[in-house]
């Protein structure tokens, strides 16, 4: 824990000369403002710095526009990016007028499913260990013909192309989904997934690993310790911003973006998670792959809310071309021990009961963190407190069921379209604990529905030529 006074301690003209103040809008960005160091004080931690919330994504109308970032001391790290000394430092929303936590901060989202934890009597404290992978492109080009306004990457055929010019070509490259784990020179992207790496340890973040990634060319993944709900959220915001400013340093750019490629490997964001009480872990016991009753309850929660709760997991369109069989992405709503063709697998965790923790893999890149952690707590909890029955798990590969076993599995949903008309339909579980408001839910369903599938549905889509241009 650090206190406002050891922060402040680290401002002046010597040392800090800037403060970089960071929070998240609705669709899980980071948005910032820059203070001259002598501009915070110990003010700024408890009732905040004001600022305009009219021009951010999903929040107030112009007409009620006054807004404060509080400080959070536990979020502060030197902002390796920025060439002046500046400390960097993760805020909350707050409303000035009211001094309340605005109820449409992800990070105010974030503690109000812990306090719903703690207040369930179920466990104190949830861990979260998100993996989210990424592509590094250099080449991104904009395709205008077909009215598009977006970048692709030679998608549209699938060909085998990273976008990379190669002159001359020099023959190592990874072989179809081959990329997972050939050494350098088939891996080009060792030195930078180091840096990455090592800069993020340097911010305070537990690393631990880094790797290529199945697809072709460029997919990658770095490993990071769990951390409790909020913390992890702000890592992996911390995460992201370092990838894709250390790619940006080499002339690389990164993305999220769930499925960038067509017919090669999307990226994924597999969320480990487990419930702790008094220092205990309540997810291993004696039942099936050693998981205890609560975790299969947690299990069937997620399970039976999933179609819901994919419309904050998974919220582009661009995350259900993932969500397709033979990518090692998850397509149907089952759990597996090892199986990483299930939506929910149980890791091997050896014998140390405290490593005892779930892998949900559908979640991707695109989600808010704060809002995909605290749905994802809220639909386990509701199977925990509702003892929602998770079936019998599915050993098989998935992808290699006879069609008869396989339509007996519910599947995840085709679209972003249906998962949020199934939170339009089933949200209680995220507001009736307090977590979520009504208004949340609909300010989202509705931002996502015009903003983003109405969008692509309506624009002429680049491939719609190759199928009609000489019809
Ligand atoms: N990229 C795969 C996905 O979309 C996961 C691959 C892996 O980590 N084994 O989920
Ligand atoms: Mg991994
Ligand atoms: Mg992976
Ligand atoms: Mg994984």
């Amino acid at each position: 824990m650090t206190t406002p006074q050891e922060i402040l301690s680290m401002l002046g003209d010597e040392k800090i000369k800037m403060v970089d103040l960071k929070f998240v809008d609705m669709p899980g960005t980071w948005q910032h403002l820059t203070l001259y160091y002598n501009q915070i004080d110990e003010i700024s931690f408890t009732d905040g710095v004001p600022f305009d919330g009219s021009s951010i994504r999903g929040w107030k109308a112009i007409n009620e526009s006054d807004m404060a970032m509080v400080l959070d001391p536990n979020t502060a790290w030197i902002d390796p990016f920025m060439k002046e000394p500046t400390l960097s430092i993760i805020c909350y929303i707050k409303e000035p007028r009211t001094g309340e936590p605005y109820k449409r901060c992800p990070r105010v989202i974030a503690q109000k499913a812990m306090d719903y934890l703690v207040a369930s009597g179920i466990g104190d404290t949830v861990f979260f260990g998100p993996e989210a992978e990424f592509f590094i492109f250099d080449d991104v080009r904009f395709d205008q013909t077909a009215n598009a306004g977006f970048y692709y990457i030679d998608s549209i055929e699938g060909r085998w192309n990273t976008g990379r010019e190669e002159n001359p070509n020099l023959g190592y490259k990874p072989s179809f989904k081959g990329g997972y784990s050939p050494l350098p020179p088939i891996d080009n992207f060792h030195d930078i997934r180091t840096e990455m790496l090592l800069t993020m340890a340097d911010c305070g973040i537990p690393v631990e690993k880094q790797h290529h990634e199945v697809a072709t060319g460029g997919q990658c993944e770095l490993g990071f310790r769990f951390g409790k709900m909020l913390q992890a959220a702000d890592w992996l915001m911390t995460y992201k911003y370092i990838i894709k400013n250390v790619a940006r340093k080499y002339g690389h750019s990164a993305t999220f973006m769930p499925k960038p490629i067509f017919g090669d490997n999307g990226s994924g964001m597999h969320t480990h998670q487990s419930i702790w009480k008094n220092g205990q872990p309540l997810f291993a016991g004696d039942k099936y792959a050693g998981l205890s009753e609560t975790a299969l309850y947690y299990i069937g929660g997620i399970l039976h809310h999933a179609p819901a709760l994919l419309a904050l997991t998974n919220p582009s369109t661009n995350s259900y071309k993932r969500l397709v069989p033979g990518y090692e992405a998850p397509v149907n709503l089952a759990y597996s021990q090892g199986n990483r063709s299930a939506s929910i697998r149980i890791p091997l965790s050896g014998t140390n009961p405290k490593a005892k923790r779930l892998e949900f893999r559908c979640p991707d890149g695109t989600c808010n963190p704060y809002l995909a952690f605290a749905a994802m707590l809220c639909a386990g909890l509701d199977g925990i407190k509702n003892k929602i029955d998770p079936g019998d798990p599915l050993d098989e590969n998935i992808y290699e069921l006879t069609p008869e076993v396989l339509a007996q599995v519910p599947s995840t949903p085709g679209s972003l379209e249906l998962a949020l008309e199934a939170l339009g339909k089933d949200y209680k579980f995220l507001t009736e604990p307090g977590v979520f408001t009504e208004d949340i839910i609909e300010t989202w369903i509705n931002y996502k529905l015009h903003t983003e599938v109405n969008s692509i549905r309506l624009r002429p889509h680049p491939y719609e030529f190759s199928l009609y241009y000489d019809a």
